[in-house]
């Protein structure tokens, strides 16, 4: 394999539509693909693709046109393998998601927060003004180039800080789950264009993650493990807004029409990278 080397927003390489979005190579019809920002696997799940997303200037999308220009090298080889295992991890649960090597599920994250920011420049801000541009303009984007930095770990660059400690935290947690029949009930996101912070529930499993927080959500981990006491799960309730948001007010435990539950057997798991 070829040794890479980093795609730094800096140098020039500003993002476009038309260039990868992890290693910025040109993309053509023969040689590019699309990125799924929210995965496959996770879409058919939760039968999302036609579901709703409404983003930062109230832009209603579909979860099945988040996609964002990938080239076939960084889809197969660099993003495939790290898919597969968190897409098992989440299977299993919180006790296989702290298993996963640290780093595998920070990227992970970045690249679905990141990724819905790019989606972001292809977007009119408003769609009776073309002229008004995107909704991210490639001048915002570069405010994120420490998490795009962060992602060319995805292909195998060492973008290690010595002794800078790591660069985000993650907490897992169980979370509620529903036995309604929409399989999207046991969906949430949420996301913080400002301070990079994602949350998602995926089924029985909760994540909250400070994307370049560097370990501030640590301590929750060190505090619950000092006191023995049970982390709660999140309530599954409307997402606000953000990058990207679902639109959900109206989920509440004990709410017959949801069917919402607790879970069983509350445990506390935390992650950080
Ligand atoms: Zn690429």
């Amino acid at each position: 394999m070829a040794v890479e080397t980093p795609y730094v927003l800096e140098q020039g390489l500003r993002p476009s539509a038309t260039r990868c979005f992890l290693c910025g190579d040109d993309i053509d019809d023969t040689t590019g693909s699309k990125e799924h920002v929210f995965p496959k696997w996770l879409l058919n799940r939760f039968d999302l693709w036609n579901e709703p997303l409404t983003l930062l200037n109230g832009t209603v999308i579909k979860y099945r046109q988040l996609v964002i220009p990938c080239c076939q090298r960084c889809n197969n080889e660099h993003l495939a393998g790290v898919e597969n295992r968190v897409q098992a991890a989440f299977a299993i649960g919180p006790s296989a998601l702290v298993e996963l090597p640290s780093a595998e599920l920070y990227l992970w994250m970045v690249k679905i927060y990141y990724g819905l920011l790019f989606r972001n420049l292809t977007l009119p801000v408003d769609q009776r003004d073309p002229a008004a541009g995107p909704i991210v303009t490639p001048e915002d984007l570069s405010r994120f180039r420490f998490l795009h930095l962060m992602l060319q770990g995805l292909r195998g660059i060492d973008v290690s800080m010595l002794h800078a400690g790591t660069p985000g935290s993650c907490v897992i947690m169980p979370a509620q789950t529903s036995t309604a029949s929409h399989a999207s009930l046991n969906w949430d996101y949420l996301d913080i264009p400002h301070v990079p912070f994602l949350a998602l529930r995926i089924g029985g499993v909760a994540l909250f993650t400070g994307l370049e927080d560097f370990g501030a959500l640590r301590p929750l981990r060190s505090r619950d493990e000092a006191s023995g006491r049970r982390a709660a799960p999140p309530a599954p309730s409307g997402s606000v807004s953000g990058t990207g948001c679902t639109v959900r007010g109206d989920r509440h435990v004990g709410d017959p029409r949801t069917g919402l539950r607790r879970p069983t057997g509350w445990i506390q798991a935390a992650h950080h990278v």
